[in-house]
């Protein structure tokens, strides 16, 4: 694992608290959000497309966000062609002139009215609140300036060829952009899938990173659903694949991608049953802020959220009733609001299956709920909440939104407790609270994960800083915003390369 102690941010965010800083946002804001979005893929060639549905913001279906048509499945494979037509002459581009491009698109990424419109559609379209949208924004920027700077130091020449990106609503930008400008990065023709509830965003993206200098055949956006996805992995000719989104779907992938005679790559990053350990040792206070941040922030829609809290019983009762005290004074609202703390979940589907778990716990587990703001006629806002299992058998799957779960332990447990978090089978995420430097030790050498945090929230992995990504159920690797990323983009062996 990768061990990260300490908080550090890389480049620039915007200081909210500053009320000219926030009236120039707001008024760049607002007028990005008269802008009608009517879009379609982009792909080098036009693309048959079915007609165009609504795109309704999650907080308040009355807000229409824009129109997005999805391309036919059985256009997709003129996309990859072109894209192979394309990878000569991209590969014979220097490291310096694909990382000036990056970088280029970067600065566009980070003027204010370019990233006031992309805050604002984080937020009407996959319900960002305005601080998680900042850091949407800000780590696109650092993944671009990253893997600019990893090409050249690599002198990355040997690229696999055509990839294709698939990405998930819960980073729509960051992730989009992280994996798209990797494999360009690397000399790779792209395909890119971005998640269907988060089309209008990745759209923007790809338009400014054509506009920046990338050939609009070496870049293509299809917008779809799964099976558009299913096409594009499916397709024999592509060689390798970036994969961001359920355990489910990457296992798909690989099993299909395993078929092939010539090993096309697979980077795969899942989700994750993230567990923290608190001992009598740690401090309260700092536990119930790494707490609520790592499992209520973004709704609880982070791959690397925290889902089970385990407290040594002996300061259990404490630290579960500051819990539920921090908790009463979130605001769960629309998140074009700054007082917003929890905006809504993704869409109605996700809202289903959240209700669902929750329903079903609330007959056997004793539970705290906070009070939802919203007065929208229609959302998908679901209100964060903790249950108190008995143990870790009563919590059987990932549970992706705002519901945190948790345990109680004796001290002779902790082996058990670690043991039964790993036969879960994921390994992403994971956070220590203590002060004893021989059980922070002994936890991390016991426990299975990608990326574990001592005595802080076990979110936000900063590029280039904490690379970030799991293993057996939770991903292939490497790590994202990591030194062998770019590697694995790259036919050139890993070993050969300078680390
Ligand atoms: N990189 C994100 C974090 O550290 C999580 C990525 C994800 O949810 O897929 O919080």
């Amino acid at each position: 694992s990768h061990i990260y102690a300490n908080n550090r941010l890389n480049s620039r965010g915007i200081d909210l608290s500053n009320e000219h800083v926030l009236a120039a946002l707001e008024a760049d804001m607002s007028a990005a959000s008269h802008i009608e979005f009517n879009v379609q893929s982009i792909t080098h060639y036009p693309a048959a497309h079915s007609p165009a549905h609504a795109v309704l913001n999650p907080a308040d279906h009355s807000d229409v966000v824009g129109h997005v048509a999805f391309i036919k499945p059985e256009a997709v494979a003129d996309t990859i062609s072109t894209a192979i037509a394309a990878q000569t002459s991209w590969q014979q581009t220097t490291p310096s002139q694909r990382a000036a491009i990056l970088r280029k698109f970067a600065d566009t990424l980070e003027s204010q009215k370019h990233m006031a419109l992309l805050m604002m559609m984080a937020g009407r379209e996959a319900g960002k609140t305005l601080p998680n949208a900042i850091a949407e924004v800000r780590e696109a920027v650092d993944f671009c300036r990253y893997y600019a700077d990893e090409t050249e130091r690599l002198n990355l020449s040997a690229p696999l060829g055509t990839v294709v990106a698939i990405s998930p609503w819960n980073f729509p930008l960051a992730i989009f952009v992280g994996e798209v400008v990797s494999a360009l990065a690397a000399g790779n023709t792209v395909v890119a899938k971005p998640a269907e509830q988060t089309s209008l965003i990745a759209h923007l993206a790809v338009s400014w990173l054509h506009e920046a200098g990338v050939p609009t055949d070496v870049l293509q956006l299809v917008l779809g659903a799964g099976d558009v996805g299913a096409a594009l992995t499916a397709d024999t000719r592509i060689n390798g694949v970036i994969f961001t989104g359920s355990t489910d779907v990457a296992k798909r992938i690989n099993t299909l991608l395993a078929k092939r005679e010539d090993n096309p790559v697979l980077i795969a990053e899942t989700g994750g049953m993230n567990a923290m350990i608190v001992d009598s040792t740690a401090l309260a206070e700092q536990v119930c802020t790494d707490v609520l941040a790592s499992a209520f922030d973004s709704a609880g829609q982070r791959c690397s959220a925290l889902r089970i809290l385990c407290v040594q019983e002996d300061v259990a009762d404490h630290m579960v009733e500051m819990i539920k005290g921090a908790m009463d004074e979130l605001v769960v609202n629309n998140p074009a609001l700054l007082a917003t703390d929890v905006g809504p979940v993704i869409d109605k589907e996700a809202q289903d299956n959240l209700n669902n778990h929750i329903n079903a716990l609330k007959q056997i587990a004793p539970y705290h709920e906070v009070a939802i703001k919203s007065t929208a006629a229609s959302s998908t806002f679901v209100a964060p909440i903790m249950f108190e299992l008995k143990d870790l058998s009563q919590l059987k799957k990932e549970v992706f939104g705002p519901v945190l779960h948790v345990v109680r332990f004796a001290a002779h447990e902790l082996d058990d407790l670690i043991d039964n978090i790993n036969s879960k089978g994921f390994a992403l995420t994971h956070g220590i609270h203590s002060r004893i430097d021989g059980t922070i030790a002994h936890i991390c050498d016991r426990i299975e994960a990608g990326n574990v945090y001592i005595n802080r929230n076990i979110v936000g992995a900063v590029v280039g800083v904490q690379p970030f990504g799991g293993h057996a159920m939770s991903g292939t690797g490497p790590k994202a915003g990591g030194p062998f990323y770019l590697q694995r983009l790259s036919t050139l062996d890993a070993w050969d390369l300078p680390v």
